[in-house]
């Protein structure tokens, strides 16, 4: 590769899909350009998927090669995808500086869920993640966390649509919030994505103070990786905890107006064998959770190289939940999704075993 090749992708040029449609409104008419404009670009981008300026010809000439000029509108390439045998596809992204994220599409009988990543690596360091085990490279932009969305839309099956999008992939969305606010304005904007607000999840280990002002963006639902009933084991599994143990974390849940039964909190539980999977555990989550609308989701512990945890027993799953039963929680069992191709949760690691289905720009791993 030239230098002159190296330069180009190593700089960044501001990127149309970094924007909501209202600061690309004022974008526009800072230029002189009328914001319907805006609009218009928008619908090109996200409603029809035309990235080259030049297609989108309801917008005048001059304009497009002004935009051309300045913007890009591509952020990431697909380098590999990976299909599991349940159906579940994980995409392997690459970003204009090497970066490699991944990107989880999940299809069900009625509903496809994608889970997005927000940040490259993770500098929270769970010790039963394995993007924790990465480190951490970067945020991702607002163009990087889109364009996970317009890739896999584009490996879907033909005839489905996109239902669900959940903030849960490589990376803690709440320390990139400015960045995943404007995705969440664009995914949720009528005139780009449309995703009802309601079908859209954030998960967070508990960054505190991003809580609100990410609920004040727009009325999607907050997932809490809660995986502890005691900091002391909570401290082990999430280092957040040292900064923000669970009864503030609790508290701050219980006091936030936005948190109702129309919108109830997510808490993820990840069980572990003889770490936080005892009947003791199972008998506190009621009373600590008292107070705040949630529902709870207990996820078996994938296993990943990366981490020393495995997933009890089929009876110790089954007496944990009757526990939580008894105790009148509302609990789902996660089923797994993906393991084989090392898409499940906490899995992501940019790792690529098994059957390797290489996608027509396999050899383009950065734009
Ligand atoms: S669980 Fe989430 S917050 Fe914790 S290290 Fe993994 S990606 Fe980061």
């Amino acid at each position: 590769m030239s230098d002159l090749n190296t330069m180009r992708h190593a700089i960044r040029r501001p990127n149309l899909k970094d924007y909501s449609r209202e600061a690309l409104r004022a974008i526009f008419k800072e230029r002189g350009w009328a914001a319907y404009r805006a609009d218009q670009v928008a619908t090109w981008l996200y409603k029809n998927d035309v990235e080259d300026v030049d297609g989108m010809t309801n917008v005048p000439a001059e304009i497009r090669s002004a935009i051309a000029a300045e913007f890009d509108t591509r952020s990431l390439e697909v380098v590999e995808t990976q299909k599991s045998v349940d159906g579940t596809q994980k995409l392997l992204l690459g970003a204009f500086d090497g970066a490699r994220i991944e990107a989880v599409l999940i299809p069900e009988e009625r509903r496809n869920t994608l889970c997005v990543s927000t940040q490259v690596g993770c500098p929270l360091t769970c010790s039963f993640c394995a993007t924790g085990a990465l480190g951490f490279t970067r945020n991702l932009t607002t163009g990087e966390i889109v364009d996970q969305v317009l890739q896999a839309m584009r490996v879907m099956e033909p005839e489905t649509t996109l239902t669900n999008l959940v903030f849960m992939g490589m990376g803690e969305p709440l320390l990139n919030l400015p960045a995943v606010s404007e995705a969440i304005r664009i995914l949720t904007d009528q005139k780009a994505f449309a995703l009802a607000p309601r079908r859209v999840t954030v998960s967070t280990s508990g960054v505190l103070p991003q809580i609100a002002p990410l609920l004040e963006v727009a009325p999607i639902h907050l997932a809490v990786s809660l995986h502890a009933t005691t900091d002391e084991v909570r401290d082990v599994l999430v280092p957040l905890n040292k900064k923000f143990p669970i009864a503030e974390l609790l508290e701050t849940l219980r006091a936030e107006p936005r948190i109702n039964r129309r919108r109830p909190v997510f808490f993820e539980y990840t069980l572990m064998e003889g770490v936080n999977d005892s009947v003791e555990d199972a008998r506190r989550l009621p009373g600590l959770l008292s107070g705040i609308p949630c529902k709870l989701n207990v996820i078996p512990m994938n296993p990943h190289p990366d981490a020393p945890y495995r997933a009890p027993s089929r009876e110790t799953i089954n007496r944990f939940t009757a526990a939580l039963h008894d105790g009148g929680m509302r609990v789902t069992l996660r089923r797994d999704r993906g393991r084989d191709i090392d898409a499940a949760c906490g899995q992501l690691a940019n790792r690529r075993p098994g059957p390797v289905q290489k996608t027509t720009n396999e050899s383009s791993s950065a734009v």
